[in-house]
């Protein structure tokens, strides 16, 4: 059966299918799309997807879903996200690092990071609906994906909509501001429906200029008249990069209980290192499925606005200044997919007012009742910067197991809140991901001070493997970071900040 979806703030009653939803975006009004009816998975079920692969697990969770595609096209798609491009065939597998912690890797993808989970997912679906439209004539266009990135994001989506039927997308990453690897990254990308740019400025300057562009009418009937193109920002916000994060939550959970992790239907927790609030969100769907999770722990680094927010009830970010930390992904003052838990717990004209609230005033408060509910499935804590390297270095020390920052926030946090169930701590970057930091950790160096001499005129994959030397063991360099000193550069363009130098990149190469 098809599942239409309605808005968070009860604005669009067009109640959209899945397909529909994910080429909308966002609702008109600025509500999200969620699932009119949650669905939920018995538990032999459940326990069924043991038997099969990980495409096949996430295919059945979208079929739960009403995904308006033929079941044998899910299965299509899903072998293609979930294929040979992972360095595990497990897809997101979970180890047991010590008793009762068992950490679920979302890395095994072609960036090295969770996004990958949603972005090699959710592409195929959006080019598959963009087909679906056109075929019945009720869209015209191609979709040009506009991306604007402080790093890691960047890379995923490239890699997630390169050589994608009827899109293209463009990444404008601040020039100088990202890491040797992270631009390395970004400029070797393959596929020729891709375009990569620096900025002169800031990540917030290329934010703002991208924004200018969408908003530019003009620009985009420019774009609509000449090239037959939409803009769409592909965001986190997006159902289809939603839906593909519940997966792994009931993925996991098998595997935890075919390893013995856990007796079947007994109660785990899931730690969750949190920015957007997708990803923890992803397990909070999982659960009302019926995949036995008991708390959602959510793990803040140093902008912990949402640690606080689970404390207090209030989300305020009136007089929050925004800090740099080694787990930049989850560096955030607006989590916007918080907006999906909050409608589930307290219906659209709460939502309503709520965001109206946050929108003039930069802060508001859910009533008690909201907040009993919150309390009742969740806890949050925050660690900061030198206590999550510090972190990397003792788990190190004392398992072996290697980290980057991000996952670090939620192992020590999953510490510090376990129960006596077993913790499900996910790990969303490998650590070469962020080697300067790991450096820092293993060496002893605070996160503000430069790394030791000897590594400072090192390129970022030197770097990585003095790294996996020094650590040994099961360390290794992900295929796709450690060719990348010897890939071409393809993109070398570095455009002005602003409005005009966005939409002036973006005009040259669709004209070349
Ligand atoms: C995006 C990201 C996060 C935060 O995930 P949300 O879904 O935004 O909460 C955490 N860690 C890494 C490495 C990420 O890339």
């Amino acid at each position: 059966m098809t599942t239409r979806y309605i808005d968070t703030r009860g604005l669009d009653d067009t109640r959209p299918t899945f397909t529909e939803a994910v080429v909308k975006g966002i609702a008109p009004g600025g509500g999200l799309y969620v699932p009119e009816a949650l669905p939920s998975l018995a538990p032999e079920n459940l326990l069924a997807l043991w038997e099969v692969p990980y495409a096949e697990r996430a295919a059945r969770v979208f079929e739960l879903f009403g995904v308006d595609v033929a079941p044998q096209r899910i299965r299509e798609l899903m072998a293609q996200a979930y294929g040979a491009q992972w360095d595990d065939e497990r897809i997101a597998p979970v180890e047991e690092v010590v008793p009762g912690l068992h950490v679920l890797e979302l890395w095994h993808g072609p960036t090295s990071a969770f996004k990958d989970m949603a972005l090699q997912c959710m592409p195929l679906f959006f080019s598959e609906a963009i087909s679906m439209q056109q075929a019945r004539g009720t869209l015209h266009d191609d979709f040009l994906v506009l991306v604007a990135t402080s790093g890691d994001t960047g890379k995923a989506a490239l890699e997630g909509f390169a050589d994608r039927a009827h899109t293209r997308i463009a990444v404008f990453y601040p020039s100088g501001g990202v890491s040797d690897i992270q631009r390395k990254q970004m400029v070797t990308q393959r596929g020729d429906n891709v375009a990569v740019f620096g900025v002169r400025g800031n990540f917030d300057d290329c934010q703002n200029a991208v924004k200018a562009a969408f908003n530019d009418a003009d620009f985009n009937r420019r774009l609509h008249d000449r090239y037959s193109l939409r803009l769409s920002s592909a965001n986190s916000i997006n159902w289809g990069r939603l839906l593909p994060q519940i997966a792994y939550y009931a993925s996991a959970y098998v595997d935890m209980v075919a390893a013995g992790g856990v007796v079947a239907g007994e109660p785990i927790d899931v730690c969750v290192p949190t920015g957007n609030f997708g990803n923890i969100l992803g397990a909070y769907y999982a659960k009302h499925m019926g995949v036995p999770i008991e708390r959602l722990l959510c793990a803040s680094n140093t902008n912990k606005v949402l640690s606080d927010f689970i404390a207090s009830g209030a989300y305020d970010i009136s007089s929050r200044e925004f800090v740099m930390t080694p787990s930049p992904s989850m560096d955030i003052l607006i989590s916007s997919n918080l907006e999906r838990l909050l409608y589930h717990l307290a219906g659209p004209e709460a939502v309503r007012q709520w965001m109206a609230s946050l929108a003039e005033q930069g802060r508001f408060r859910v009533d008690r009742e909201t907040f009993t509910s919150l309390r009742g499935c969740m806890s949050g804590d925050w660690v900061d910067n030198d206590e999550s390297l510090a972190t990397i270095r003792r788990v190190f020390a004392e398992t072996g197991y290697l980290m980057d920052p991000h996952t670090a926030v939620a192992w020590e946090v999953a510490e510090r809140l376990r129960s006596s169930n077993p913790v499900l701590v996910v790990s969303t970057a490998h650590w070469a991901k962020f080697g300067a930091d790991v450096c820092r950790a293993l060496t002893g160096v605070a996160y503000d001070e430069e790394l030791p001499a000897e590594y400072r005129s090192l390129t970022g994959v030197q770097l990585l493997e003095r790294i996996a030397a020094f650590a040994g063991g099961d360390a290794y360099i992900p295929r796709g970071l450690a060719e990348l000193d010897a890939l071409p550069e393809r993109f070398g363009h570095v455009v002005d900040a602003g409005r005009d130098g966005v939409e002036g990149a973006v005009q040259r190469w669709l004209d070349s």
